[in-house]
This record gives C-alpha cells, structure tokens and sequence, in this order.
C-alpha cells in the first residue's frame, strides 16, 4: 500500500484519490479551503454526466439547462435546444461531492496550505503546517494559479485566459453566450439553482483586465443584472495551445500534474471540469496498476486530441472572418437560418459532438454555403469521395 499525497481538493483532486483509495492505497488530500465557491459557470456537458452518471443521479442541487441565447457582437439572437441538459452545480456543492466521495472512498482530507514541493529525492517531499513530511507519489491538482511545479515550467501569457464575473442572486432558464468584436474569449451567464455566474474570459496576451471589466459591465447593464451586493470574482482559466499539449512535461518519476495544473481545458469554450475529473480518474487507475507511466498515454487516447484540435482553432473562431463578417456572427446568423446546423451546434455545445468526428457529418448534411463555413473554421479539407448534394443550400 502505497502512501499518495494529493495537493488540491478540486475536482481532479478529489476524483484521483477516490480512484486511488478504492484500490487500497493510503491517500491524503490537502486543500486549503476544501469544498469553497471556485469562480466557475459551473456548467458540466453530456459526455460528463454520460461518464459520471453519479453527476445527474444525485440528491444535490443542481440546473438542468436545456436552451442556450446565443448573440453575436452585433447583437443578432440564436436560440439552441439542447438534446441533452448542461447541468450546472454551484462549484461549493460540487466540490463537497466529490470530497465526500473521496472520504467515503478512504481519503483522509484536511484543510491545509502546501508551501513547497522537493520531488528531487527516491520519495518525493511537501511542506504542510511547516513541517516536511514524505509520501511514495505526489499528485499536483492545485489549479492553474499554483506554483507547486517541480521539473516542469509555468504556463505562459498566450497558455491563460483571464476570467472576471459575478455571482448575482437571480435566476433565469436558459444559459446566455454572448461574442464581442475582435476579442478572444465571450461573455457568459449560467443559471444556478439559486443564482447566476456571469463572466467574461479573455485571452491573457491579448486582452487587459479593464478590457474586460468594461465589456462585462456594459453586458449586465443591457441584460438588467442587478449587480448591486452580487459577488465578483477573478480567477484565471488554461488555454492550452498545440506546444502545451505536446511538450509540457505533466509527469516524473514521483509526481504528476492533473486537471487545471495540467492545462487540461478546451482553450475554445474552456470547459474544464470534465478533464480535471477524467485526467484525475487516469492518474489514480494508472497508479493503482503500479504503472504511472501509462497516465500520459491514456490521456492521449482519451481526449487530447481533441484539445489539440481545439487550440489549432481558436484563432480563427474568435478572430475569423467568413465572407466578410466575423465567424461568431456568421455562425449566429446561419443558426438563425438552418434547424441542422443548430442541431450540430447544440450537440457541439452539448458535448454529444466532438471535434475530430465531425469531419464526417459535415459533408453529407449540411448544405454547401454551410460545409464551407464549418471547413474554413475548422481548417478541414473537403473530403474527395463525398459528393455534395446538389440541391442543399445555407437554408437547408
Ligand atoms: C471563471 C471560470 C469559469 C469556468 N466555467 C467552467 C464551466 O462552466 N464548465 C467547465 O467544465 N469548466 C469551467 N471552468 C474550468 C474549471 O473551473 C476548471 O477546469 C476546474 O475547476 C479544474 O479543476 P481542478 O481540480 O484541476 O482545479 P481547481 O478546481 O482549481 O482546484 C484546485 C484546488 O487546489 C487548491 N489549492 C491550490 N493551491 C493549493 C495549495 N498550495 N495548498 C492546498 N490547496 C491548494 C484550491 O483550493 C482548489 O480547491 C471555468 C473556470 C473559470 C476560471
């Protein structure tokens, strides 16, 4: 029975030392404020709960949203209907959750600052309460803002999303999505089920922070969101781009890096909770094996892919341009135009769709007009063997 330590009681935390504790192993998880309100959507898509179902088969309180307003930067409205619900938890019930899982599962979980990691010596080293203690692997699950990071470097500018935003106590039914003029990043607002996390996220080397704050306060005021008492929040957000994906170094030979630490965020719509909780779920299996080294390959076969395929991307979602008019807006108005294309884009945000599969379903459905646009932001080459209909247009 090895002895796991794991910095971070966040969801890639608590998830590894289920995994680990349920194979035996003796695991103690550190957090310095365990189950708190992490600025977050909160929002968890299909192919989250498909793969946890305990997320949507539990007594917890939770948002089943199922209508998304899209709007784009020249305030034109797209509604989605989603097939499956974006569940959205307040981030202090969904980490007390996953925490509680951990325990029940045998993790002894304690409120604690780590100040520092040695992973230089045989068993690797962590400063808890001032006193120096050792255990056989350590866990890094600490968040994008941690600076625990040993024999790997720090994310840079161009790999972080700045995040501001507001918890408002008011409610609403649908998640609103809202693009700006050459801006990275968008405007959210998420329905709880007792109030709304609304914010901004905006690339770190592009955009400053009263960019931002500027852009959000302009967007509750138009929306009438009483901000007045409601609690703001900054926090930032990886974006990983192709050479984080491919070169950062996420694991040694007592130590591995997990969820946010990890860079394990989609930089285009910066979903993150379910690859902190999968990359969690990998780490703790492949240490349970005895086999740590199998973590990095299991992550690739799982969803690297299609973070890679989302950093190659995001440029040109954000910042594109299709037959004159920006992607964002072309994309709301052809929503507007065509039930098959808002059918792709609501399973794209639903998670029922991935990027590296939808190559497939472009050609043969879609319209031309439509094909075009998805392959030019997507950067995807039309395939030869497929014939387009002739009779499909943008308006399907
Ligand atoms: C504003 C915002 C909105 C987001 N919205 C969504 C969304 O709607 N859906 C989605 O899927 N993802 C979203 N994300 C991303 C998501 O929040 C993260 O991907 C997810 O929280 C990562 O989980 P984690 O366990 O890796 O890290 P975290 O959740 O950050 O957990 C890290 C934990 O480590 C602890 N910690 C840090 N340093 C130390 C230390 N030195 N000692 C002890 N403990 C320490 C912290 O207290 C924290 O609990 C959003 C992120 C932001 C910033």
């Amino acid at each position: 029975m090895a002895e796991i330590a794991i910095i971070g009681g966040g969801p890639s935390g608590a998830m590894c030392g289920e995994q680990l504790a349920r194979a035996g192993h003796q695991v103690n998880i550190f957090d310095e404020h365990l189950a708190w309100e992490k600025p977050c959507g909160g929002g968890l898509t299909h192919k989250a709960v498909e793969y946890f179902p305990f997320l949507l088969d539990n007594p917890h309180p939770k948002k089943l949203v199922r209508s998304i307003d899209l709007i784009s930067s020249t305030e034109q409205h797209a509604a989605l209907e989603l097939s499956h619900p974006i569940v959205i938890y307040s981030r202090a019930v969904l980490n007390g959750m996953l925490l509680e899982r951990a325990k029940a599962a045998g993790c002894n979980v304690q409120r604690s600052h780590i100040i520092g990691v040695d992973t230089a010596s045989a068993k690797p080293r962590y400063c808890v309460e001032g006193e120096w203690k050792a255990a056989d692997f350590l866990v890094l699950a600490a968040g994008a803002r941690n600076q625990l990071l040993p024999e790997t470097r720090a994310l840079q500018r161009d790999e972080l999303e700045m995040t501001q935003g507001y918890f408002v106590p008011q409610t609403a039914d649908s998640i609103t999505i809202k693009f700006l003029q050459h801006f990275e990043g968008y405007i959210w607002s998420f329905p709880r089920s007792d109030h709304l996390s609304v914010g901004i996220c905006g690339s770190m080397s592009a955009h400053t922070s009263s960019e931002l704050r500027g852009h959000l306060n302009t967007f509750v005021e138009k929306h009438k969101i009483c901000t007045e008492g409601a609690k703001f929040y900054s926090h930032v957000l990886p974006s990983p781009q192709e050479r984080t994906l491919c070169d950062r170094n996420v694991l040694g030979k007592n130590w591995a890096l997990i969820g946010d630490a990890a860079a394990w965020v989609d930089p285009l719509t910066g979903e993150g909770l379910f690859y902190a909780m999968r990359s969690g779920e990998l780490l703790g299996r492949s240490l349970a094996e005895g086999c740590p080294e199998k973590y990095t390959a299991w992550v690739k076969a799982a969803f690297s892919a299609e973070l890679e395929f989302a950093s190659r991307i995001v440029r040109r979602f954000y910042r594109g341009s299709f037959l004159g008019t920006a992607v964002t807006t072309r994309m709301v108005q052809f929503l507007r135009r065509s039930p098959v294309f808002r059918q792709l884009v609501g399973d794209l945000f639903s998670g029922t769709q991935d990027y590296t599969s939808l190559k497939r379903r472009l050609w043969g459905h879609l319209g031309i007009t439509l094909s075009e646009f998805v392959s030019s932001v997507l950067n995807l080459d039309r395939p030869a063997s497929t014939r387009v209909p002739r009779s499909s247009s943008a308006a399907d």
